[in-house]
C-alpha cells in the first residue's frame, strides 16, 4: 500500500525568498491545487493567539494559504471557536478584538475573520461546518494536557465550540495532593475560572466550577494536582481524535503545520515561554494524522534548548529522563493516544513519506 505523503520543507531561504512565498510553494507541491474551491466557501482554521502571547503563527502565513485559496477561486476566510476559559477569546467580541490586535484584520491577510458560533448538534463551531473546504493551519508546540499541540488539537479542540470543548474535557476534574501543596498559588493564576481556593492554605479546588481543562496541572512545579480519573487526559486525545474526525468527515480537507516558536504550552496562554526546540520547518498533507506524527518524529530528533522549560528540566541532577521531549517538558501529559486513536478511527495513517522540498 502507497504511503501517505507528507511534505516537508525547513526555514531556510536563499535572497528575495520570502517565507510565505516558501509555504505558497510547499502547499501547491503537496497537491493543493486539486481541492475543487470554485465559488466554495473554504474556511482556514488557525488559532490568533491569546492577549499577551506572541508565539503563535504570523498573519502572513495566514494571508499565504488564502491567496492560494484565492488563485484557485475559492473565497476564504479564517476562524477559530471561543474558548472555554476566561480570557480575550471567550465570546466572539473579545475574539475578534483579540485578533485585530494580534494583527489578523483585511489588510495583512486579505480575508475576514469570523467566530465560530454555538451548533446545537455536533458541539462544533457553525462558521467551521458552513464551510464547503476545511482547511487546517497549525502553529506546532507543547501543550501541558495533549503533549503536542499539533493539527488534530487545532481542529478537534479548537473547532468545538464551547459546549464540544467542555465535552472532550468532562472526562475528569483535577484533586489537589494536600501534602505536596506549597501554597505558592501559581495554580489559581492559570486558573480562568476561579476554581481554586486557599482557605487553609493550601490549594483546593471546587469540583462544581472546575472546567476540567487541565491548566493547574501543567502550573504545578511540585506534582501536587493531579486528575482524579487516572485515565482523564488519555480519554481528552481520543475525544480530540474523534472531533477531528467530525470536522473532516464529508469534504475537502488540507492541514498545514509550522514547526515554529516550540513554546512548552498552548497559545491560549497570555504568555509564551522561551521555545523548546529550534524552528525546524514547514510541513503540509491531506493526512492529517501522518502531519502530526511527522511533526512529533521531527520534534524528537531536535536539540532541545537550554534555559527552556525543556532544558531546564533534562539539566536537574534529579530528573528521570523520559527520552521524550514532551514529556520531558510536562510530565504528566499524554500525547500518543490522539494520533492511536486517530488512526483507529480511520483518521489517518501514523505511517508516512516524508517528501522534502528545497
Ligand atoms: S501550584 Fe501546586 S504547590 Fe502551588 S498552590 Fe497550586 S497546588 Fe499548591
Ligand atoms: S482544571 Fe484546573 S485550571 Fe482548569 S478549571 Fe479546573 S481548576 Fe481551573
Amino acid at each position: 500500500m502507497e504511503k501517505t505523503k507528507v511534505y516537508f520543507t525547513d526555514f531556510r531561504t536563499g535572497l528575495g525568498v520570502s517565507l510565505p512565498d516558501k509555504l505558497k510553494k510547499l502547499i501547491r507541491l503537496a497537491g493543493i491545487g486539486s481541492i475543487d474551491m470554485d465559488g466554495k466557501l473554504v474556511a482556514i482554521k488557525m488559532h490568533f493567539g491569546e492577549m499577551g502571547n506572541i508565539a503563535y503563527l504570523r498573519p502572513n502565513y495566514a494571508k499565504a494559504v488564502a491567496d492560494v485559496v484565492k488563485e484557485q477561486g475559492g473565497k476564504p476566510f479564517l476562524t477559530d471557536c471561543n474558548t472555554l476559559y476566561p480570557g480575550y477569546r471567550k465570546n466572539a467580541i473579545d475574539h475578534l478584538y483579540c485578533a485585530e490586535v494580534n494583527g489578523f484584520g483585511w489588510m495583512t491577510t486579505g480575508c475576514p475573520v469570523i467566530i465560530g458560533e454555538y451548533c446545537r448538534t455536533a458541539f462544533i463551531g457553525k462558521s467551521v461546518m458552513d464551510a464547503d473546504v476545511f482547511i487546517s493551519l497549525t502553529h506546532f508546540k507543547g501543550h501541558e494536557a495533549t503533549g503536542f499541540g499539533g493539527t488534530l488539537k487545532n481542529i478537534g479542540m479548537g473547532c468545538g465550540s464551547r459546549a464540544g470543548k467542555m465535552q472532550q474535557h468532562n472526562s475528569g476534574k483535577p484533586h489537589v495532593i494536600t501534602d505536596r501543596c506549597r501554597g505558592c498559588r501559581r495554580c489559581a493564576r492559570e486558573c480562568g475560572s476561579d476554581a481554586i481556593s486557599y482557605d487553609t492554605g493550601k490549594a483546593w479546588i471546587d469540583p462544581d466550577i472546575c472546567k476540567g481543562c487541565g491548566r493547574c496541572i501543567g502550573a504545578c512545579s511540585f506534582d501536587a494536582i493531579e486528575n482524579t480519573n487516572a485515565n482523564a487526559n488519555e480519554i481528552l486525545c481520543c475525544k480530540i481524535a474523534e472531533y477531528s474526525q467530525a470536522v473532516c468527515d464529508g469534504r475537502p480537507c488540507f492541514h498545514i503545520s509550522l514547526i515554529t516558536d516550540v513554546s512548552p504550552n498552548c497559545d491560549c496562554h497570555g504568555e509564551n515561554d522561551a521555545p523548546i526546540l529550534p524552528n525546524i520547518g514547514m510541513l503540509a498533507s491531506f493526512d492529517p494524522v501522518a502531519l502530526d506524527q511527522a511533526c512529533v518524529d521531527l520534534c524528537q530528533k531536535a536539540e532541545p534548548i537550554r534555559n527552556s522549560q525543556l532544558g531546564d528540566n533534562l539539566a536537574r541532577p534529579d530528573w528521570h529522563c523520559h527520552h521524550d521531549h514532551f514529556t520531558d517538558s510536562n510530565p504528566n501529559v499524554r500525547w500518543k493516544e490522539t494520533l492511536e486513536h486517530g488512526e483507529k478511527i480511520g483518521l489517518g495513517s501514523r505511517v508516512y513519506e516524508l517528501v522534502t522540498m528545497k
